[in-house]
């Protein structure tokens, strides 16, 4: 499948969550299963052989690829939650958003120091997020291999947050 056919199976959703945001869906996206399937194919072929031991999901829609990814590059799975949901002992970031501030949390066991680590989420807008987690991975001695995005929006200039770690994307707007 083309990047273009990728592209036309994202419903825009004007006005979601708040007005004059528009949102990128990518549950139409994910329930095709040739398309699903295509773009897991794709990123398995681009982080093989990358000594990748650890694939990093952010919650929640970077669960989706991540856990796929992770099973197919033989990589273990580890959950990068919003405060109050890991059970044992976290580390936690706060980062700011546009209005107010967020936070996310890790286990402290989840990653050993070197591991080489592939943070993955659904989609990279102003890049706060991300770069959030790669402090969290940094915190425990995690090396980034890569980020990785199914959607990218350029025009926030997310990856200027990211400088120095290989970001890849998928479907890129401007
Ligand atoms: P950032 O921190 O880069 O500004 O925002 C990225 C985070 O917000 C990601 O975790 C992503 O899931 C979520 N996000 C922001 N805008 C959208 C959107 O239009 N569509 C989707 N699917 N997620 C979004």
């Amino acid at each position: 499948m083309t990047v273009d056919q990728y592209r036309s199976l994202i419903r825009e959703v004007p006005d979601f969550p708040r007005a004059g945001i528009l949102f990128y869906d990518i549950t139409t996206l994910l329930k095709d299963p040739a398309a699903f399937a295509a773009i897991a194919d794709e990123l398995t072929a681009y982080y093989q052989g990358q000594g990748i031991s650890k694939v990093v999901g952010i919650e929640s829609r970077g669960f989706i690829y991540g856990g796929t990814l992770a099973q197919r590059l033989k990589a273990g799975f580890v959950p990068v939650r919003k405060p109050g949901k890991l059970p044992a002992a976290i580390y936690e970031v706060n980062y700011e958003l546009e209005y107010g501030s967020n936070s996310l949390a890790i286990h402290r066991d989840a990653i050993v120091k070197g591991e080489r680590v592939l943070i993955v989420d659904d989609l990279l807008a102003t890049g706060g997020t991300a770069a959030a987690t790669v402090m969290l991975i940094k915190q425990l001695g995690g090396e980034i291999a890569g980020l990785d995005f199914l959607v990218e929006l350029q025009s926030l200039n997310g990856r200027d947050k990211l400088a120095g770690y290989p970001v890849h994307s998928t479907i890129l707007y401007p």
